[in-house]
């Protein structure tokens, strides 16, 4: 078995057909007629740009507009005098146009590879691509053609280039395979569009591999191995089923989200960045219910400015047009670290300077982050969440600042929304058995059962030794969630819920029994949840809720939820 990244995802099982590249070797040669070799490769460039904006425009038809930008960016970055101009300088000393062409790439790809940043990495496969096929014109060689390969084949590339895609026809394509790439790598965006289980990123397996083996990809687990015939027929089944449910998923985008006796529920997304709303709206979140914001604060080499924040929170605010955006003050301490707070290190690190606790001693950053929110609520339906609430006070002294960053904003006639909402993240055992109280003075709850787990059974989340004590299924985790919806309720607070545990399908029944007014969740699961809600009827779920009360493990209640399971 070989363990790549799954980046499409899917059951692919079939024959291998090898994609392998036409030999592009060239033998350096001195230029004698500089002018002539110099518009051998303009030429070359001119062609390009035709055939690439062809390509282009086939992709837009075949598989989607974002597909058709990477090729139609092909155009842009090979034109770019940067490239051109280095090219040319280098033929003007006499080296052939193949050379030049090469060298010059190979600045770029080091510049690109050099980089932290995982997206500008990812233009390395770009300008291998725009080298690729520059070379191939150069040279007069064709195009790899995959537009006619078999039904069940299962492709295994290098790397999956934008070119090589362009003429395929995903119904005869089971799976790729490639040896570089990850999630974010064209190669795995592509894949996705067009819906292929994709594997990427396994070394050498194209060497591994010869055409007419047959292999099955796990495109959710990176998993690939030779199947038997057993695996084989299981594996064409799974898909099978996998692609039934994602057909009828479908179908619910533009659908209220409501349980199956017609009560609704609002259906929202987990962000780290504005980017993000883009998945939240192609999949039909009903808005954003958990934006973390410390995704803004890292990566980068000082706090950033308000200004800076306010873009971001504004962006997101006005993108999602009126539609409700909770935005969570930073969250740092615990895994999640910014070098450049210099925060101390400490022996139990969950427990300690964490979230709140670090802003409200950072008053200075916390005051910027607090103002980029209120401004942001002039844009859209912002709301302003708490993390990690230990006791009331930590909330009032939040709701205080927000007041004096008010009176600042009227002072300056800057506008805002002078009800805009600040509520909290129930996290920690204490804010859960305060809940009634702090219901009575939050505008919202959040229920973040990822760190709520982690507290209630006392076991570090990051922590394998004790993981199997980890689960939101305990009994002790779902009483404290059965609580905290309680005491909001009774208060007239709305309730919501963010951690990983809103978008379990075991637990949907028993988040409608206690009565969760929203789930927030990862944009790829709005659709899904859909569907659970949409299964259930409160009643059905209050009868499981009861049964679930009565059981004493963690085992018992996943038992009888699997077993419930629609
Ligand atoms: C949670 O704790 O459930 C949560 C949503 O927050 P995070 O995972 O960011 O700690
Ligand atoms: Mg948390």
């Amino acid at each position: 078995m070989w363990q790549g990244i799954g980046a499409s995802d899917g059951y692919g099982v079939g024959t291998v057909i090898k994609i392998v590249e036409a030999d592009l070797s060239f033998s350096d040669t001195q230029v004698e007629d500089i002018k002539a070799e110099q518009t051998r490769f303009q030429l070359a460039l001119e062609c390009f740009t035709t055939k690439t904006k062809a390509m282009a425009e086939q992709m837009r038809q075949r598989v989607g507009e974002k597909e058709a930008e990477i090729l139609e960016g092909h155009v842009i970055m090979a034109s770019d005098p940067a490239l051109s101009d280095g090219i040319l300088s280098q033929i003007a000393d006499g080296i052939c146009a193949e050379r030049a062409l090469w060298n010059t790439c190979d600045l770029f790809i080091q510049v690109f590879s050099a980089t932290d940043d995982e997206l500008t990495k990812q233009r390395v496969t770009d300008v291998e691509d725009i080298r690729t096929r520059l070379l191939k014109i150069l040279l007069d060689k064709e195009d790899v053609d995959i537009s006619n390969v078999p039904k069940g084949t299962v492709l295994v590339a290098r790397d999956l280039t934008p070119s090589m895609t362009v003429g395929i026809c995903k119904e005869n394509v089971a799976g790729i395979l490639t040896e570089v790439g990850g999630k974010t790598s064209h190669s795995a965006i592509l894949a996705r569009a067009l819906e292929v289980p994709a594997v990427l990123s396994i070394p050498e397996i194209a060497s591994q591999l010869k055409d007419g083996d047959v292999i099955a990809l796990d495109g959710f687990t990176g998993e690939v191995f030779a199947p038997s015939p057993e695996q084989k027929a299981e594996f064409l089944k799974k898909q099978e089923a996998f692609l039934t449910e994602k057909e009828g998923l479908k179908n619910l985008v533009g659908k209220p989200s409501v349980t199956a006796d017609g009560k609704q529920v609002e259906l929202v997304c987990n962000i780290g960045a504005p980017k993000d709303v883009k998945a939240v709206l192609e999949q039909d979140g009903e808005g954003v219910g958990l934006f973390r914001t410390e995704f803004l604060f890292m990566g980068k080499t000082s706090v950033p400015t308000e200004e800076e924040q306010f873009a971001a929170y504004k962006e997101v605010a006005e993108r999602l047009q009126g539609k409700p955006v909770i935005i969570r003050t930073l969250d740092v301490g615990g895994d999640k670290e910014i070098p450049y707070l210099n925060l101390p290190k400490e022996d139990n690190p969950f427990l300690g300077y964490r979230a709140i606790r670090v802003c409200l001693q950072q008053k200075e950053m916390y005051h910027a982050q607090l103002r980029a929110l209120v401004r942001a609520s002039a844009f859209g339906d912002v709301r302003i969440m708490v993390p990690m609430v230990a006791s009331i006070e930590e909330l009032r002294q939040v709701k205080a600042m927000v007041e004096e960053i008010k009176l600042e904003l009227d002072q300056e006639g800057i506008a805002y929304n002078k009800d805009i909402p600040v509520g909290i993240m129930v996290e920690t055992p204490a804010a859960a058995m305060m809940a009634d109280v702090l219901a009575k003075e939050a505008a919202f709850f959040s229920i973040g059962t990822n760190d709520l787990t982690q507290y209630t059974m006392t076991v570090d989340r990051g922590n394998a030794q004790v993981a199997y004590l980890y689960s939101t299924y305990n009994p002790a985790v779902l009483r404290m969630i059965a609580h905290i919806i309680s005491s909001a309720k009774q208060a007239g607070t709305p309730v919501g819920m963010c951690g990983e545990a809103a978008a379990d399908p075991n637990l949907i029944p028993l988040w409608i029994a206690y009565g969760l007014d929203e789930y927030s969740v990862g944009a790829t699961s709005v659709l899904r949840t859909r569907s659970i809600l949409s299964k259930w009827t409160t009643e059905e779920a209050n009868a499981l809720a009861v049964k679930v009360a009565g059981l004493a493990t963690t085992a018992e209640v996943e038992a009888a939820l699997t077993e419930a399971r629609k």
